[in-house]
């Protein structure tokens, strides 16, 4: 076996936050390599809710068969008031050592970092986080566990829009997910081919909009998609469409809100494969003893951030995706 610690003898996993597809990858993974490397396993249910009320469950290699096809996640998920405050946090670290528990592995976003942070901080409880949100927006990773279905289902999603706006001379405005970043919008309006894209990175203003909208009318465009991050500093896709319609009368206007459907559904090869090298890599660092850090991939190689560089740095969008948008909608 690559890694010996002895001191490690029992290593939970919990899932909290947003759900993502691609999380019971994840779980599978993190169990299955606890068990790999002679360690107990033991699963944490909804979130530090279930790690403050006890809700632990032993594990075996066969408790995670058949789920890494599965979206959501089996341990279910919670936001947990609780956790926010000194007293909660102390009962999940008492349960943690009279569990005999030596490593915690959470899959979550930034809140649940912030969470992990604490825990480790305060109570040396040693903790290592898997990159799991749907919106890519944490630092120390170039992806995170279910952006890429997400935007598999975006941009299906949009195909069949362009199908119904393409046979009435539509404009539609698609409003997807993402927080205050427009990770998901950017790479889904490239990959469906729309004519423009609203993120919080970049501002357009309503009149840039309109004259983008009236120059694809004049080269025969006899319909249109805009993509609205939901975070945009320009509004939403409704408040959006009312101010467009307003001086833009050439096309029949409608909007469509994705919402959750973007949480949901089978995850992609992409992130079942992020996710199984991720989940094996938080069992290794923890055998490594770095802890107190989240397990990434950038450039394609392994990266371990500690959570303090992760919650205080806003990751860059790549703006070129933007430009070459740009080019393509002509
Ligand atoms: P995500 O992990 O998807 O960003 P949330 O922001 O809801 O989801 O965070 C998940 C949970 O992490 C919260 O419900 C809360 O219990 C815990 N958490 C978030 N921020 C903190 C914090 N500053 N201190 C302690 N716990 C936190």
């Amino acid at each position: 076996m690559l890694y010996e610690n002895p001191k490690i003898k029992k290593i939970a996993v919990l899932t909290s936050g947003g759900d993502a597809p691609g999380m019971n990858a994840a779980i599978r993974a993190v169990v299955r390599a606890t068990i790999y490397y002679e360690k107990e396993s033991v699963a944490v249910y909804r979130g530090y809710d279930g790690l403050i009320a006890g809700d632990y469950e032993p594990m075996t290699a066969r408790s995670v068969s058949n789920i890494i096809q599965r979206g959501g996640t089996i341990l279910k998920t919670a936001r947990s008031k609780e956790f926010m405050t000194t007293e909660g946090r102390a009962k999940a670290a008492a349960n943690l050592r009279a569990q005999n528990i030596d490593a915690l592995v959470v899959i979550g976003g930034d809140g649940t970092f912030r969470g992990a942070t604490r825990l480790y901080e305060e109570y040396g409880i040693n903790v290592v986080g898997i990159p799991g949100t749907i919106d890519n927006d944490l630092a120390g990773t170039d992806y995170t566990i279910g952006y890429d279905t997400a935007c598999n289902t975006v941009i299906k999603a949009i195909d069949a829009i362009r199908d119904t706006a393409s046979s009435h001379n539509r404009l539609f405005f698609i409003e997807v997910m993402g927080r205050d970043s427009g990770f998901i919008a950017l790479r889904s309006a490239i990959a469906a081919g729309v004519e423009a894209v609203l993120i919080p990175e970049h501002l357009i203003t309503i009149p840039e909009l309109i004259t983008k909208l009236e120059t694809g009318a004049k080269n025969k465009k006899t319909s249109s998609l805009v993509v609205v991050a939901e975070g945009g500093k320009s509004g939403n896709a409704m408040e959006i469409a009312a101010k467009v319609e307003e001086q833009f009368s050439h096309y029949d206007t409608k909007v469509t809100v994705l919402g959750h459907v973007q949480r949901g559904g089978t995850p992609s090869c992409a992130d079942r494969e992020i996710a199984s090298k991720l989940g094996v890599a938080a069992v290794e660092a923890i055998l490594m003893g770095k802890t107190g850090v989240m397990v990434g991939i950038i450039n394609n190689s392994l990266a371990i951030t500690p959570f303090e560089d992760v919650v205080i740095t806003k990751k860059v969008i790549n703006l070129e995706t933007f430009r070459i948008n740009e080019i393509l909608a002509v």
